[in-house]
């Protein structure tokens, strides 16, 4: 048996593979991503960790196999391998850490504290402005997402850059006198070098997560391949956001859980839901002003933003959360929070519902603004 803290099986399971049945303990045979073809003629073999595709002839080890299908070196495929498998490869709010396959544990590898927020914004702030936004993040933000390039560019969306250039843009902020340390996604690689935790396998686009206080506190993924969790049941379709975080890296911090706020700080209303960019659509749309927690139980810095907003004048608190309030219990848990909080900081609060055949307000509005522009044309 090999050193690898994994097997071919856990390779197979990140790779989302295809398996079609198991011959016997020594091979088991799933559909060839290499070639795509799809009658299981690509035989694993986990005493050895190899193999081999018997339609297209391709074989090799493990590193290898997703090397090939994320484009990256055999280095690289086993860092993203351990990480996925061990730390950090799934959103942290969704509990424990998911450890599959042989269940090796990391070694505990010091972590920073959490910077002061001022130098997190001013570090994010400079790492976005080197950053780019593709054509095709910018045509899914336009066409699917409905807003305009104008918009696009004042929330100020990027694309994730690729591996390879994650040490030299740290270097670069290093070198302009920011600060990395202690901020949400930096952490010192093997080689001792500071760098960002950008892997191909959780690219996507960047959605900046502000305070109320204007700052940038941090930063989500929209992957472009959502990230399935082992446990879920088949039709749930897996992760499709990501905090930028180094936690469980040397020296890294966790992402936490910021709320993102979008308006005005003075407003009356303020309406509440989960995910960054539905509030910033959902503010684009109309203008009004919205807070977004991470997820729909990630209330704790409610409290805090709640107690500032009455204190400013805000009078009343719409719950925005996404229709599955009224089936999922966790988004329901959620939504009760909200309620609570609100009370406890003297504003009225109600719920907000809508057609639940659309699942968030965003998608809700979207379809309401489109079919009002269509009467008009
Ligand atoms: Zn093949």
């Amino acid at each position: 048996m090999s050193d690898f803290p994994f097997t071919i099986l856990d390779v197979a399971y990140l790779l989302r593979l295809n398996i079609r049945r198991r011959g016997n303990p020594l091979v088991v045979y799933a559909d060839c991503p290499i070639c795509g073809e799809h009658r299981g003629r690509m035989g694993l073999y986990p005493q050895t960790n190899t193999w081999h595709c018997f339609h297209c002839g391709e074989s090799g080890g493990m590193l290898l196999l997703y090397g090939k299908i994320h484009g990256v070196s055999n280095a690289q495929a086993y860092h993203e391998i351990c990480d996925a498998l061990s730390v950090g490869g799934f959103p942290a709010e969704n509990g424990a850490p998911a450890v599959t396959g042989t269940g090796k544990q990391p070694q505990e590898d010091p972590a920073s504290e959490r910077a002061p927020e001022r130098e997190i914004h001013r570090t994010l702030t400079a790492l976005l402005f080197s950053l780019t936004l593709t054509q095709a993040h910018r045509e899914h933000l336009r066409t699917v997402r409905g807003l305009t390039d104008e918009e696009i560019d004042g929330f100020g969306f990027k694309s994730t850059p690729p591996y390879r250039l994650c040490r030299e843009l740290t270097e670069d902020l290093v070198k302009r006198g920011l600060r990395v340390q202690g901020v949400p996604g930096f952490y010192v690689d093997d080689n001792g070098g500071w760098t960002v935790k950008f892997y191909q396998r959780t690219s996507g686009f960047l959605i900046p997560q502000r305070g109320v206080d204007g700052l940038l506190h941090g930063l989500q993924i929209r992957l472009d391949n959502p990230i399935r969790d082992d446990n879920a049941p088949p039709e749930k379709k897996g992760a499709k956001y990501l905090p930028l975080s180094s936690a469980g890296k040397r020296l890294g911090v966790t992402s936490g859980s910021p709320i993102h706020f979008v308006g005005d700080p003075h407003a009356r209303v303020v309406y509440v839901t989960e995910g960054a960019l539905k509030a910033d659509i959902a503010h684009a749309l109309t203008g009004r002003t919205f807070a977004a927690t991470v997820g729909a139980n990630n209330t704790g810095g409610l409290d805090e933003l709640f107690s500032f907003l009455s204190r400013n004048g805000t009078e009343e608190i719409i719950e925005a959360e996404d229709m599955d309030k009224h089936h999922n219990v966790g988004v329901y848990r959620g939504a009760c929070a909200v309620h609570n909080l609100a009370l406890k900081h003297k504003m009225a609060c109600r719920q907000l519902n809508w057609d639940p055949a659309y699942k968030g307000i965003d998608d809700w509005l979207l379809a309401l603004y489109r079919k009002r522009n269509e009467k008009k044309e």
